[in-house]
């Protein structure tokens, strides 16, 4: 199923047009096509297994589509500086030693250890994007000794101390509780207005990015529907997008989304609104 072009007035920044993706012998995505405007906020929605990193690794060009192509910023094929990516369950050990300050300052020249040997000019991006993503105390720490949730945040860093012009992040609200999703969800959503930087993020939860989302990207068995979440998440066009039956209930202000026929005991409830 193919999506509206972008919001009026907006700038496209990357075009996922018509794409196939086969694993193994079998379709992973098929036919995905969809445009990200600049600064846009797009939520990849769908459960395990549907396709939502595939579908991040072929936007990276790290993952060969077997049909169709996919364009970021007026350019196809393997991309580096413009697109930023946070992969899914990245944890450092417990021994490294590096600092928080001196990875992220990789990020942005990519090249040598030390802060001593930067110019102010880097030891600046560092300083600002750890205070944008609220990591500033803890700019000395070893990344080692962070929890996950802080690793994580610290890699988001990482991926934006270049200015890239699209952030992909895969699954990083999935391991944290729920003031920390909405906490790192209102984060991102600053970032993305200060810095103007496009954020595609996957989740297979809708709820908490509901507030922050312009768009939504809704993938199922490697399609996806996309438009407002008033224009996806209904029982039209889910039941299109699964190929079956598929309910939309509003339950004490929460839309939950019911795969399969009423008494079906095949059917599997899946909250997507909280
Ligand atoms: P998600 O990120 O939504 O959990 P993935 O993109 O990881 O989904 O996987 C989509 C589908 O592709 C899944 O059914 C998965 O089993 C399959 N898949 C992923 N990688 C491979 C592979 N290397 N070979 C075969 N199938 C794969």
């Amino acid at each position: 199923m193919g999506c509206e072009p972008l919001p009026p007035g907006r700038r496209e920044l990357v075009h996922v047009h018509q794409v196939e993706v086969s694993l193994g012998g079998r379709t992973v995505l098929r036919d995905v096509d969809f445009r990200v405007a600049e600064g846009e906020f797009v939520g990849l929605i769908g459960t395990n297994g549907s396709g939502k990193t595939t579908l991040l690794r072929a936007i990276l060009g790290l993952q060969a589509t077997t049909a169709g192509e996919v364009v970021v910023d007026g350019r196809e094929g393997r991309r580096g500086g413009p697109v930023g990516y946070v992969p899914q369950r990245v944890t450092f050990d417990h021994d490294v030693p590096v600092r928080v300050a001196d990875f992220v300052a990789l990020g942005v020249d990519g090249t040598r250890f030390g802060l001593a040997r930067r110019g102010r000019g880097v030891r600046q991006r560092v300083d600002e994007v750890l205070d944008s993503l609220e990591l500033g105390d803890l700019a000395g720490r070893r990344i080692g000794a962070l929890s996950g949730g802080e690793q994580q945040r610290v890699l988001m860093a990482h991926a934006l101390a270049s200015r890239p012009r699209l952030l992909l992040l895969d699954e990083p609200l999935a391991n944290l509780d729920l003031p920390r999703v909405h906490d790192t969800v209102a984060v991102l959503d600053r970032v993305r207005r200060a810095e103007g930087v496009a954020v595609l993020l996957s989740a297979h939860e809708i709820g908490p990015l509901v507030p922050v989302m312009d768009r939504v990207v809704y993938i199922a068995h490697g399609a996806v529907a996309c438009g407002t979440t008033e224009e996806v998440v209904r029982p039209e066009v889910l039941s299109a997008l699964y190929g079956h039956h598929v309910d939309v209930l509003n339950v004490h202000g929460r839309v939950v989304v019911v795969e399969g026929e009423p008494g079906d005991p095949g059917a599997h409830p899946e909250v997507v609104v909280r």
